[in-house]
């Protein structure tokens, strides 16, 4: 995820996790506006697949 440098936001949200993109919907609902800055390239923080690292793995059951 990339952020417009040179863009005016109210808010700048750092990490997009699942409390982040909470964050981010509750920002948007009040008629702020807002940017993600992540750093991986991929959403969703603990929640995103890994293969063999801490998160949700195969064998996590829901
Ligand atoms: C399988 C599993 C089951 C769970 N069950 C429960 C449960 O039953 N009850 C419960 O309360 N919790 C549970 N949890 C924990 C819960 O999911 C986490 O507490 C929650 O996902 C945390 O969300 P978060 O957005 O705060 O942080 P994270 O998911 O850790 O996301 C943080 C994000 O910020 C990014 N980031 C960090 N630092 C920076 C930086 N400097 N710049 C840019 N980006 C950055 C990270 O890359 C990441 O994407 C569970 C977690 C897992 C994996």
């Amino acid at each position: 995820m990339t952020a417009n440098v040179g863009n005016h936001y109210d808010v700048i949200v750092i990490g997009a996790g699942i409390s982040s993109l909470a964050t981010l919907k509750c920002l948007l609902e009040a008629g702020l506006t807002a940017v993600v800055i992540e750093r991986t390239d991929g959403v969703g923080g603990l929640w995103t697949f890994r293969e063999n690292d801490y998160g949700v793995m195969r064998f996590t059951h829901m």
